[in-house]
């Protein structure tokens, strides 16, 4: 996985790094607030929750040479705290060293593959028990300061802006990405819908019910036969839902209808090539929009889509 910040610092003279990592900065704060709030909006739908902190970790790992700076207190720090939040509360701030998470030493984590050590690090966050206070030890100016803080409960998943090559947003089951270049061409709404979007193949356990049927995402294959009935089959369930998790996140479900059928959204389902997995983008609003007019009339949340979340124990497969 590749950070923005890592890339720029590999790409950018230093001159503009200021800059570029003030406009990453800025991006990343406006995707923690907005999945923040969706996330803890529909903590009730999800099977698997963490605390909702509030807090964007960077681990020296991500960055080349150049970075080392930000790192003198130790490999682990906050990159941004989202202004609000629950680390806000706490008295937390960017530039603070994490030196321990609920007891576990950081220098105790040791990142394999394709993690950092701030991967580990914010799952390990989010493997708090539920409404127990999280401890953390940092370092601020030379001083250790120990604070135990509680956040909101919400759903599961790590949020983040990458640069790469590739899909303009994903949700592997883990965590959900937003292409940069992409995030930047979003206003707010649109791109709450598309974490909705995200979010929803999350709750809907979409990885692991494509396991057990065999199907790799990563494929070719994905575009052939059964395998693009099942892909179809799962982004039609995560368009239904979408349009649920933003009702519970205080935005009007139609943003999903109207947000399929604008100039970004026919880029993200792919441009204007005609796509084997996703039904058209005028279908995809249709089938939204019936799915308003059904089970969400007053466009407002709160919003139990239970007929929806009981397909997390079907197959995806044809009946
Ligand atoms: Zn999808």
């Amino acid at each position: 996985m590749k950070c923005l910040l890592a890339m720029l610092l590999l790409l950018l003279p230093a001159a503009s790094f200021a800059q570029s990592s003030e406009e990453l900065a800025e991006q990343d704060l406006r995707l923690a607030r907005i999945a923040d709030a969706m996330l803890v909006g529909n903590a009730k739908l999800c099977r698997q929750t963490m605390p909702v902190t509030g807090i964007i970790l960077h681990s020296a790992d991500q960055y080349g040479d150049g970075a080392q700076a930000l790192f003198a207190g130790g490999p682990l720090a906050i990159a941004e705290v989202v202004s609000g939040s629950a680390a806000d509360q706490a008295g937390l701030r960017a530039g603070d060293t994490i030196a321990a998470i609920n007891g576990t030493p950081v220098s105790h984590l040791s990142p394999q593959g394709e993690d950092h050590l701030r991967e580990l690090a914010f799952f390990l966050l989010a493997d708090t028990i539920e409404n127990e206070p999280i401890a953390l030890t940092v370092v601020r100016d030379d001083e250790v300061l120990m604070t135990n803080f509680s956040a909101p409960n919400g759903c599961r998943s790590l949020v983040e802006i990458l640069v790469a090559d590739g899909p303009k947003a994903l949700s592997d089951g883990r965590v959900i990405q937003l292409q940069y270049d992409f995030a930047t061409s979003l206003t707010d709404e649109q791109m709450a819908v598309v974490l909705a979007h995200e979010l929803a193949h999350t709750v809907l356990e979409h990885r692991r019910r494509k396991e057990a049927l065999g199907i790799d995402n990563g494929s070719i294959m994905r575009h052939l036969g059964r395998n693009q009935q099942v892909n179809r089959r799962a982004e039609v369930e995560a368009d239904r839902l979408s349009a649920h998790l933003l009702a519970n996140a205080g935005y009007d479900p139609m943003l999903v209808p109207q947000f399929w059928q604008s100039p970004e959204g026919i880029r993200a389902g792919g441009g204007s090539m005609p796509s084997f997995v996703y039904p058209s983008q005028s279908a995809r609003a249709e089938i939204v929009e019936r799915e308003i007019a059904m089970f969400l009339p007053s466009r407002r949340g709160p919003s139990w889509p239970g007929h929806l979340l009981e397909l997390r124990d079907r197959s995806l497969a044809a009946d």
